[in-house]
């Protein structure tokens, strides 16, 4: 049976090399790294071009790899901008990703699981139960094949930022996330810089000091409240993990990486958006290097939430950077096809 090339990190590739495609020792790791950074920078669909590899080991490769990646069932552009695809796995599950152009970069936001455990209430992914963890595969597969869409081959990339904020939470598929940066930041992979990436969690405060240690991407939590009583009204999660233990390893994380870490709030219209709340927010980013991006809330179909009035989030901004720290009222992208904040979700169901 045909191997899946996707399936390989470069050490495995190698040895697969040596092992089943009888590829003597010595020049085994200079192939391994020619074709891995061909497929990863030239794309997948194009390995027959390889020509500068031995004719009989090309022939070989493309019979015995597969180069089979997940397909795009649907795109969908906004008046914005904004391209959402929907992705059918090989296993046939669904999943969505979110190309996002602004005027200085361009950011795709891949997702880590098919649904989520997490529930948080304003959330449409949370009301999809986790039909399934993202093979690492799987998480990259999603930028190539944006990539291939944008033709998105040149030195100079198009998509310029990689976002783990789609569907699920990242760190409760921490492995395979980890081996997926590890293919997306590679110089012979993706080549894309730890500061190019960025991975959000909802607060599984226990794996923030693994995440520093291991993985040392940029880091965003999604606070979206300033105390624990708000905080447990609208992410369940809180309960687990309080506040207070977050900011423990939100210190510890900065420590490490050296980076601000984001806090992404989304403002809730009577919930968590009053001016006491920015107060309580100001005391919270006084105790590790951070910002806050103040999300607009993206209404979806039975959702009982209502976004605060722009004049109110302008407000809420003011206090926070009246107290010398950054806030970025982030604007809405992709709303119109449910591609934004908050809005994904397939119809993707775990099998009986
Ligand atoms: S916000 Fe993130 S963690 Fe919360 S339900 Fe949505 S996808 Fe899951």
């Amino acid at each position: 049976m045909q191997k899946n090339f996707f399936h390989f990190n470069i050490e495995s590739f190698r040895h697969f090399l040596i092992n089943d495609l009888s590829v003597d020792e010595k020049q085994a790791s200079m192939r391994s790294k020619q074709i891995w950074d061909f497929v990863y920078k030239k794309g997948y669909s194009k390995i027959a071009d390889l020509t500068t590899l031995p004719i009989e080991l090309r022939n070989k490769i493309i019979s015995s790899i597969s180069f089979d990646v997940p397909k795009i069932i649907s795109t969908q552009v906004s008046t914005d901008g904004t391209i959402k695809w929907l992705i059918r796995l090989l296993d046939n599950n669904e999943v969505e990703c979110v190309f996002i152009p602004e005027k200085t970069r361009a950011t795709l936001c891949i997702s880590s699981q098919v649904g989520c455990t997490l529930n948080c209430r304003f959330c449409h992914t949370g009301t999809q139960r986790l039909v399934k963890n993202l093979h690492f595969s799987e998480i990259v597969n999603q930028v190539m094949i944006a990539k291939e869409q944008l033709n998105d081959w040149d030195e100079q990339k198009k998509i310029s930022n990689i976002v783990l904020m789609g569907m699920g939470e990242p760190f409760y598929n921490y492995e395979n996330v980890k081996f997926a940066v590890e293919i997306l930041k590679d110089k012979l992979g993706l080549s894309y810089g730890l500061k190019k990436i960025t991975v959000s969690t909802a607060g599984i405060a226990n794996k923030i000091p693994d995440a520093a240690r291991e993985i040392g991407t940029y880091l965003a939590l999604s606070l979206h409240a300033p105390n624990d009583e708000i905080r447990e009204l609208i992410m369940p999660i809180n309960k687990k993990f309080k506040i207070k233990e977050l900011v423990q390893q939100c210190k510890y994380y900065s420590s490490i990486v050296k980076e601000k870490i984001t806090l992404e709030y989304v403002m809730l219209r009577g919930i968590n958006d009053s001016l006491e709340c920015a107060k309580q927010l100001v005391k919270l980013m006084a105790q590790f290097p951070c910002k806050v991006n103040l999300i607009e809330f993206n209404r979806w179909p039975g959702v009982q939430y209502l976004p605060t009035e722009r004049q109110d989030m302008e407000k809420f901004a003011k206090i926070i950077e009246n107290a010398g720290y950054i806030a970025t009222i982030r604007r809405s992208r992709g709303q119109d096809i449910f591609g934004a904040c908050g809005q994904l979700r397939t119809e993707s169901q775990k099998k009986k």
